[in-house]
């Protein structure tokens, strides 16, 4: 979100270190200027060679979250789709995805012009119900961001309607064949058991493994600014994650891929081809990127890791090219 080149070189690079060959850019919530500014820088990187992991496009994450959701993000920079001028930030030569959550007003709009200019829907940061849900995939969303965090599930709704029960994202999320899902597998932000109950009713296909990082992956523990530098937002890393100043709240992980996958790994004890899945050809599809990424096939890019018996990196290769040796 600093929206220079070196911010962006600095995040593929790492991201190589930690076996990422391609990642979607995600902007954080903030005033309209500074998304127009993440966004144009993008577009000049989009699928060129960065030294690291190249970036085929970015995820539009945020403002459009629900209040009661935001977590770690600051409250200044949201806003309901129905008062933003969206339509000019949903480029599709740099755009592939967008988050919204579907509870707020503007958000069938704002599904509707994703739908027009080609951009991938994600539901996110919402406290929506099961019902909202349902509506929201038939506007078109296929995707939800990280599940179980930022979002409504049974306990949550109850507070607001005595019966029936009702179920929210996390439910829908579960239950609804149409979505995908992703799991920040960083082994703070979630415990074993509900990695394995994603993985469980989501299987390896429809289930993908996300970083969540921020700016304080492979940093010293201690302070980081979340989000544009200039907001100056601070949050604390700290015992493997990224939490709140009171270190109440989680705020995003600090860790990279190599570190999901090994959580993965053990939490699961699914077969290592079917985690690597989870880290390759299954986000690739749900970033619609699958027929040229994601998997070893001929045609395709030649993006590929090779790690140890212990599961770390030695080398990332992008297009190709060797971009990282340990
Ligand atoms: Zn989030």
């Amino acid at each position: 979100m600093d929206g220079t080149t070196e911010a962006f070189l600095g995040v593929c690079r790492s991201h190589a270190r930690h076996g990422t060959t391609r990642l979607l850019a995600t902007s954080t919530v903030a005033p309209d200027r500074l998304i127009h500014r993440f966004l144009n820088k993008a577009k000049s990187l989009v699928n060129q060679p960065t030294g690291g992991a190249r970036i085929p496009g970015v995820h539009l994450y945020g403002p459009f979250f629900a209040p009661s959701a935001k977590g770690c993000h600051p409250s200044d920079g949201l806003v309901n789709p129905s008062e933003c001028e969206f339509r000019s930030m949903l480029d599709p030569a740099v755009v592939r995805t967008a988050s919204v959550a579907p509870e707020l007003p503007g958000a069938e709009e704002f599904a509707k012009a994703c739908m027009e200019s080609g951009v991938r829907l994600n539901l996110g940061h919402s406290h929506a119900t099961f019902h909202q849900v349902e509506q929201a995939v038939a506007w078109g969303a296929r995707h939800v961001d990280h599940l179980f965090c930022a979002m409504s599930d049974r306990a949550r709704l109850r507070q607001l309607q005595t019966y029936p029960m009702r179920g929210g994202v996390m439910e829908a999320t579960l239950c609804l064949d149409a979505l995908t899902t992703e799991v920040i597998a960083d082994g703070r932000h979630l415990a074993d058991e509900l990695l394995m109950l994603a993985y469980k009713i989501k299987g390896p296909g429809n289930l993908a493994l996300v970083t969540d990082a921020m700016r304080a992956m492979d940093c010293p523990d201690g302070p980081a600014v979340f989000g544009p530098m200039e907001l100056g937002e601070v949050v604390i890393k700290r015992d493997g994650v990224g939490l709140t100043v009171d270190g109440k709240a989680l705020a995003s992980s600090v860790s990279g891929m190599d570190q999901g996958f090994r959580t993965m790994l053990r939490a699961t004890k699914a077969p290592p081809h079917l985690v690597a899945r989870m880290a390759s050809l299954t986000p690739a599809r749900v970033a619609g990127l699958d027929s040229t990424i994601g998997s070893l096939e001929v045609g395709k890019k030649a993006d590929f890791i090779l790690m140890d018996s212990e599961w770390s990196i030695r080398e990332t290769w992008v297009e190709g090219g060797l971009v990282f040796k340990a």
